[in-house]
């Protein structure tokens, strides 16, 4: 299990996205990424290995957009590799996951045969599959993820955001941790308190089943019945 960060605000976030998952380096780690939008479409940059590959890539081939998630993965499902490495994206989803998705080859193998077509080993691409199938039926952000979280079966601490939704960003937690992070004029994501310290110290800890919709000026938070929660915001040092 590895680390997650999500930064929705009115600044470039690939720079605090980078320095963000550095902070998360303790924890191990083969492989990173950062996806964001730009001018309503995903953009993301993977390397297998260190944050220096990462780095070194954003170096040569910036992205800009306010709006993004990173992660540092340890691969459970699919070897280490740039392909298989998170963000799982397509043109409607970009998708950071810690964790296991247990009914991954059901789930797999039914979007399969309905014409979905696979590009990596991971268990967390059924996850980007979901929510594009929803949303291509019509369903707001909002209920695709509603519906995507209740077919999924295991741990997982996910980040989402949306093709043309630059206000949006979705946490879910369910048997692997995630904060939301209050800022001024910005909301963040993160699987532990240590990636979001230097952004802000204002922090929710989800509890479990909870599942949080982000705004650059606040968050929604859901339980798993859906039913919108009051969790406490706490002061860390
Ligand atoms: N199961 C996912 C994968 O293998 C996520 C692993 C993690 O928690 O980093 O890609």
């Amino acid at each position: 299990m590895c680390g997650i960060l999500g930064i929705i605000g009115d600044q470039p976030v690939a720079p605090l996205l980078l320095d963000g998952l550095k902070r998360l380096e303790y924890r191990g780690y083969d492989s990173a990424g950062i996806a964001t939008l730009v001018n309503g479409r995903i953009d993301r940059r993977r390397a297998q290995g260190k944050l220096t590959n990462l780095a070194h890539l954003l170096a040569r081939e910036p992205i800009a957009g306010t709006v993004g998630i990173g992660h540092t993965r340890w691969a459970t499902h699919g070897p280490p590799s740039e392909r298989n490495a998170h963000p799982h994206a397509n043109d409607r989803v970009a998708v950071v996951h810690n964790g296991i998705i247990e009914n991954f080859r059901e789930l797999r193998h039914a979007l399969q045969e309905s014409g979905h077509a696979f590009e990596t080993q991971t268990d967390t691409e059924v996850i980007a599959h979901l929510l594009a199938d929803e949303l291509a039926a019509g369903a707001t952000p909002e209920h695709a993820m509603a519906r995507a979280l209740a077919q999924l079966e295991g741990a997982f601490a996910l980040a989402v955001i949306f093709a043309g939704h630059h206000h949006l960003m979705i946490g879910a937690r369910r048997g692997s941790p995630l904060a939301v992070g209050y800022g001024e004029d910005a909301m963040y994501l993160g699987s532990d308190a240590l990636g979001l310290a230097p952004l802000t110290s204002r922090i929710c800890y989800l509890e479990e089943g909870d599942w949080a919709v982000l705004s650059p000026a606040g968050a929604r938070i859901y339980d798993a019945a859906g039913d919108p929660v009051d969790r406490p915001v706490k002061q860390t040092a």
